[in-house]
């Protein structure tokens, strides 16, 4: 039987587009912005407000963290799923938040247009398949220690369950290397744009753990083929209670989205 019969281009023109509203992923580029965990109100509108003023196509932020460490902040649960809504509402964005287990995946699709399944959830099965049966399109982030195959097979499970509109997501992988937080694999997002229809985006703020590597990492992203962004935006970054040193400020932020709009419209010129 053929290992990949649901994700493997089939032609070359082969490819599928995921619609969220009136966002399509995977035709033209797409930028997903937001803080990395949802903090209170104030601090979600204001992001979210920020993110769609430069230009963001679809808010972010965790409700249930799945942090390293038990004794860091976790999330504010369902109550910060309901602040994201309210947010992404409020801007007129679609919302995405991680799915952390199986027995989340109603509550979660209750509030977010889109499902995450994180890295160090790619091989829980039963989540990916219960994400895979929600009826809500699904963002996939590669694992850490995962391998391409093994990254495209978990997108199998999502898909086989009966999710069609999935999204791949690189986020950096565990190398020997300790002055970035993960190694971003570009080569991995050029190689699985060849080998699925699907649409691959990339997360240079996990990649990196580094707010100054974001926006060189962020524009390679687009060289290499990527159909969009997954960035960390904060309005205090300094302030933020998970992952304070690779969120973007507001003002970053705007900048780094001029770069990408000139990088995109390059790219899109030397593609003809
Ligand atoms: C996240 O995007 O909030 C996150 C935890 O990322 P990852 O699963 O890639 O570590
Ligand atoms: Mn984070």
């Amino acid at each position: 039987m053929e290992q990949f019969p649901l994700t493997a281009k089939k032609s070359p023109a082969d490819r599928t587009l995921v619609n969220i509203g009136a966002l399509t992923v995977g035709e033209g580029f797409t930028v997903i912005a937001g803080p990395c965990a949802v903090e209170s109100r104030e601090q979600i509108m204001s992001a979210a407000r920020a993110v769609r003023a430069a230009g963001a196509q679809m808010l972010r932020g965790g409700a249930f963290k799945t942090r390293t460490s038990p004794y860091t902040f976790q999330g504010l649960g369902e109550e910060g799923l309901r602040l994201l809504r309210d947010a992404g509402d409020a801007v007129g964005l679609p919302t995405v938040t991680e799915v952390t287990d199986a027995g989340k995946v109603a509550l979660t699709a209750a509030y977010a247009d889109v499902l995450q399944i994180g890295a160090r959830n790619m091989q829980n099965t039963a989540l990916l398949q219960e994400a895979g049966r929600a009826g809500k399109p699904v963002i996939l982030k590669r694992g850490f220690y995962a391998t391409v195959e093994e990254w495209l097979l978990a997108a199998e499970y999502v898909m086989a369950a009966g999710c069609g509109d999935l999204i791949l997501c690189e986020r950096g992988i565990r190398t020997f290397d300790r002055d970035t937080r993960n190694t971003l694999d570009l080569g991995a997002v050029a190689a699985v744009k060849m080998l699925t229809h699907l649409p691959v985006i990339v997360d240079p703020s996990h990649a990196t753990g580094r707010a100054d590597l974001v926006c060189p990492m962020a524009l390679s992203a687009v060289m290499a083929g990527a159909d969009g962004l997954m960035i960390e935006v904060h309005p205090t970054p300094d302030a933020a209670l998970s992952d304070e040193e690779q969120q973007l400020s507001p003002e970053s932020f705007a900048r780094l989205m001029g770069d990408i709009e000139k990088t995109v419209e390059f790219k899109r010129s030397l593609d003809g």
